[in-house]
């Protein structure tokens, strides 16, 4: 069984022994969003909108953040502890959030800190696959100089799509991490088909990386009904991902990330997970 790890434990937690650096990184993001908002000028809604278009500041959301944060870290130890997968019901989402910018509705990059507590629990090489239709730009730029850390991400073309400056298919790293970066760039529109030939490439530099853990930011924004997407995967196509996914035989954490068609999101988020179990 997958375990749900959901928001609103006690960032305290994190406190206790090797999960000490986790949260030493999460603190250290939030230092850096704490003085930025306060250095914004005016008052109101001006005041309130940050760096990015459509990355609204709210008081909850920060609070939010704290306690997806401390999900995604959960999540991170139960697999530590020896869970086959664990799935964090993260909100806000996290991947276009890097050391000093945040982006795309993102403040904390939870897949980030799920990777380094999955370090902290001995795991050497740790892989993240980024499945949001979005380019998962602030998990690269974390990682992106690291050899340890293998990003991978399947998305919208950023010539046509957010984050735009991001993603492309020439970026595979640098210094220490030179090779440890790939980018799969879709075409707006891309069927399916193209879209699990992606994965299907991923799933082979995945193996050739030889991770011992597996972290998947799971953006459910590719559904074929999302309002932001242009792809087209359906219920059967989660299942399909999920099943690929556990084929790989890594331990898993999922953290979810993007994904607007909500009426949906759970069932999809469902379908994944069932695939990975091999339940339908
Ligand atoms: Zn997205």
């Amino acid at each position: 069984m997958v375990k749900i790890a959901l928001g609103q434990r006690q960032l305290t937690d994190l406190a206790e022994g090797r999960f000490q650096q986790a949260q030493d990184i999460a603190e250290s993001f939030l230092l850096e969003i704490d003085p930025l908002i306060a250095s914004l000028p005016g008052s109101g809604p001006a005041r309130e909108r940050i760096i990015s278009r459509g990355t609204d500041y709210l008081e909850q959301l920060l609070a939010s953040a704290r306690a997806a944060a401390d999900a995604a870290v959960t999540a991170a130890r139960l697999v530590v502890a020896g869970e086959r997968a664990a799935f964090s019901a993260t909100r806000p989402p996290g991947h276009h959030a890097g050391r000093d910018f945040m982006g795309g509705y993102c403040f904390l990059n939870f897949s980030a800190l799920a990777a380094t507590t999955l370090q902290d629990g001995g795991a050497k090489r740790v892989a993240i696959l980024d499945v949001d239709y979005h380019h998962g730009n602030g998990t690269q730029s974390l990682f992106e100089d690291r050899g340890d850390v293998f990003t991978l991400s399947i998305h919208a073309d950023p010539l046509h799509e957010y984050p735009f400056y991001l993603g492309h298919a020439d970026e595979t790293g640098h210094g220490e991490g030179l090779g440890a970066n790939a980018n799969f760039p879709l075409a707006p529109g891309a069927s399916s088909a193209t879209w699990f030939r992606a994965l299907e490439e991923a799933a082979t530099r995945i193996a050739a990386f030889a991770p011992d853990a597996l972290v998947v930011p799971l953006g459910l924004d590719t559904f074929v009904g999302d309002p932001l997407s242009s792809f087209h995967l359906t219920g059967t196509d989660f299942l399909r991902l999920g099943a690929r996914l556990q084929a790989l035989n890594l331990p898993t954490v999922f953290i979810l990330e993007g994904g607007y068609a909500v009426a949906e999101l759970g069932e999809n988020a469902a379908l994944v997970l069932d695939g990975f179990e091999g339940a339908r």
